[in-house]
């Protein structure tokens, strides 16, 4: 089972050749349920901690099957729970030191790449949001006083005016932007296939093909066990890294939401268009609807874009055909062409994939030092930065479990959300806030610019016009 024909894997360098799967029963410290970001960050935190830790990487398909391999390429500093409630819930020197983290991780992602070879197209230049109406605007220029008053600096996050915002980039309509830049653009699979050529070559076992079925945990003597098809392996530690996919594992139905993120990528553009619009040093873009567009200038001069807009799908269900919805892709094409009027080239990728959102909006590392039961995720759209944060922080727990690290005293490390409702609350909570989120877009730009991207919001979400 291949991933999805995106962009990022039509651009590899070498086709994918499936690592072979598990076929005898193993025994070793570490096993890694999933092969993406989260699983291969931990493995790599592991083997550069302890060289003779035995470590290895079960995953149902290819590494970067998942989110990791189709994702926009954004390594932000963002963290899915607003400033103001992670003040709330944590304190200010918590949110503090979290921020300040995540945003030296986005440059240690960098430096982390490099240093291992692989070359993962990684550019920091920050990110512009967009103001493409009078309420955006306000939004935008609240959103950066409030970071302010939360210790922030101008070389942080600041307000452009629209002829400071279309030195960097511009789109139509644009009033202004917030800048901030703490953002890299990345190309996600060359990272992570990359990423997991670098832990086997620390010596990390990865077996491709691989489903894992149950997890059993540590009992008395007996070692935690993961259980496939070909062969069971027992360790002392099983970390779960499976992200959107997690409801498909038994007992794990209602421990996040899979959200499905979906993503078109023009032609290479021409010189002359990237002269009109700019993004010279790879920014990345959105503006501030709030059903979520992300955009980036790729190395080969194309433009990648998503966003949201997929429906939440009864149970939890995480089905390929999902991956693909012909509304959306529509969508998000007008919603691009209406961005850039004078784009004029063919889409010629489209792809899409599961994410994982919380009950609480907040990722999750725990280690359960009694069962042996490991996991990470819950990053909802900002797991690049985060899922390497998320590794180091695992393997920090796991091979030193009495010290304290920066990263295991970030808030979100040895806490889990509660679980989301039963269906159907489920299906009406989450199914009521996407429309909510069209809704609101929608009144706001008939205030404002009224767009046909607006209109097919409105059919989406079975809204008359
Ligand atoms: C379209 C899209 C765009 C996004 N854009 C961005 C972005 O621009 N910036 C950003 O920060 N974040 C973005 N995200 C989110 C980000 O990609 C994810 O948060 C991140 O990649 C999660 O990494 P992961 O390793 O935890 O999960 P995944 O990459 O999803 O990996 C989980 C792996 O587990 C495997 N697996 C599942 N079940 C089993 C099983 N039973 N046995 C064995 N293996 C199993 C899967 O095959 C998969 O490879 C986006 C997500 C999507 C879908």
């Amino acid at each position: 089972m291949l991933p999805p024909p995106s962009l990022w894997w039509s651009s590899l360098d070498q086709p994918v050749v499936a690592r072979p799967a598990l076929g005898r029963h193993l025994d070793v410290d570490v096993a890694i349920v999933g092969g993406g970001f989260t699983g291969l960050w931990t493995a790599r935190e592991l083997k550069r901690r302890d060289p003779q830790l035995r470590v290895c990487v079960l995953e149902k398909s290819v590494c970067g099957f998942g989110a990791s391999g189709r994702n926009g390429g954004w390594a932000p500093a963002l963290f899915p729970l607003g400033d103001q409630a992670v003040v709330r819930r944590y304190g200010i020197d918590a949110f503090t030191h979290q921020r300040e983290l995540l945003r030296r991780s986005v440059r240690e992602l960098g430096v982390a790449a490099r240093a291992d070879g692989v070359d993962a197209h990684f550019l920091q230049g920050g990110t512009l949001t967009f103001a493409r109406s009078e309420i955006q605007a306000d939004r935008l220029r609240e959103r950066v006083t409030s970071a302010e008053e939360f210790g922030s600096k101008q070389s942080d996050i600041v307000w452009l005016d629209e002829p400071e915002a279309r030195a960097r980039g511009s789109v139509s309509a644009m009033l202004g932007a917030m800048y901030t830049p703490h953002c890299a653009r990345v190309h996600p699979a060359r990272l992570v296939r990359g990423l997991s050529d670098v832990d086997e070559a620390l010596g990390v076992e990865i077996f491709e093909n691989t489903a894992v079925t149950r997890i059993v945990p540590r009992r008395q003597r007996r070692q935690a066990e993961v259980v496939t098809i070909g062969g069971s392996v027992h360790a002392e530690y099983v970390v779960r890294a499976t992200e959107g996919f997690t409801p498909t594992l038994p007992g794990q139905r209602r421990a996040v939401a899979p959200l499905y993120s979906l993503m078109i990528a023009t032609e290479p553009l021409p010189e002359h268009f990237w002269s009109e619009v700019g993004f010279a040093h790879g920014e990345t873009f959105a503006d501030d609807r709030h059903l979520i567009i992300y955009g980036q200038r790729t190395k080969d001069n194309r433009v990648a874009f998503g966003g949201r807009g997929a429906p939440y799908h009864f149970g939890s269900t995480v089905e390929e055909r999902f991956d693909r919805d012909s509304n959306v892709f529509e969508l998000l094409e007008t919603t691009l062409r209406e961005l850039f009027p004078s784009l004029h080239v063919d889409i010629t990728h489209r792809w899409g994939g599961p994410l994982a959102m919380p009950r609480d909006l907040t990722p999750s590392v725990v280690v359960d030092y009694d069962t042996g039961l490991a996991s990470a995720g819950g990053y909802t759209g900002d797991g690049v930065v985060l899922s390497r944060v998320a590794g180091i922080a695992l393997a920090d727990l796991i091979t030193r479990p009495d010290v304290e690290t920066d990263y295991t005293r970030l808030p979100f490390i040895q806490r889990q959300s509660r679980r989301w409702e039963i269906e159907p609350l489920r299906w009406l909570g989450i199914s009521s806030a996407l429309a909510l989120a069209a809704k609101a877009d929608s009144t706001e730009s008939r205030r404002g610019v009224e767009s046909k991207a607006n209109r097919w919001f409105n059919r989406l979400t079975g809204e008359s016009e």
